[in-house]
């Protein structure tokens, strides 16, 4: 072989290694779950509650997994082209998916926040309003991502419908197996019959869906802005101890 032949071997040799080093070593691993999609958007799970056989609240012949389902499906149509949300349903047919599932494929998905559609029952007809349930291990402090989450999607969520607004309360709930900002929407009362005619009513559920919008941009801003101030007082903090070790002033809180 001439020497231009040893040449051509070794940029084939170089090319395939590269190639190897690229697609064999480079890449992430399979199982990394990212708070944000390949293209860059933060990745919400929408959970309608109950379907399939579980139908939730019922009143007569209407069934609390209708709504969910219809709900969160016109919040899906919302931001389907959105430039900063990706939408990832945990059930997009008339299906009963089990409580852990639902956590699962939200995990697998690379969800970072997690809203849980429902529709409440009372014994009595006069109860009204949308309220939110937050597990009650989560920690109550204005740091709390999940506290904040459930704070913007209730009160967006009224100023869209001018619906009662019965705030947040906490459960022992499912929703404790993910750490993810996660909270359970209650879009009225099915037991309510003036709430109950709206539950089912298209245009209804279109100001509830942007409501829901509404409440998740507020707390995508908040983490957002959150996030920042808190790496920020990291930096200052490190930089400090670094340039005067002795000191045992402490950081300032974000
Ligand atoms: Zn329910």
């Amino acid at each position: 072989m001439n020497k231009r032949g040893y040449i051509t071997i070794a940029v084939i040799v170089l090319a395939a290694a590269a190639a190897v080093a690229y697609f064999g070593f480079l890449r992430p691993a399979a199982g990394d779950k990212p708070a944000v999609s390949a293209k860059g958007k933060v990745i919400v799970a929408l959970d309608a509650g109950h379907g399939g056989t579980d139908p939730g609240a019922t009143s007569g012949d209407y069934n609390e997994k209708v709504v969910n389902l219809a709900v969160v499906k016109k919040v899906q149509a919302l931001l389907a082209n959105d430039k900063q949300i990706s939408v990832l349903l945990t059930r997009s047919t008339d299906l009963l998916v089990p409580l852990e599932e639902r956590i699962r494929i939200a995990q697998d998905g690379g969800a970072s926040v997690y809203v849980s559609v429902h529709v409440d029952s009372y014994a009595t007809a006069e109860v009204s309003g949308v309220g939110t349930w937050v597990d009650l291990t989560r920690k109550e402090s204005e740091s709390d991502a999940t506290y904040q989450l459930a704070r913007r999607l209730v009160d967006a969520t009224v100023t869209a419908t001018g619906a009662r607004n019965r705030g947040i309360q906490k459960q022992d709930s499912y929703l404790q197996r993910t750490t993810m900002p996660a909270v359970t929407l209650e879009v009225g009362f099915i037991t309510n019959p003036t709430e109950r005619a709206l539950l089912f009513d298209p245009t209804y559920q279109d100001k509830l869906a942007a409501g829901i919008v509404a409440g998740i941009r507020d707390f995508l801003a908040w983490r957002e802005a959150f996030q920042s101030a808190s790496s920020a007082a990291a930096s200052t903090s490190t930089t400090k101890t670094t340039t005067t070790p002795t000191t045992t002033k402490p950081a300032t809180k974000p």
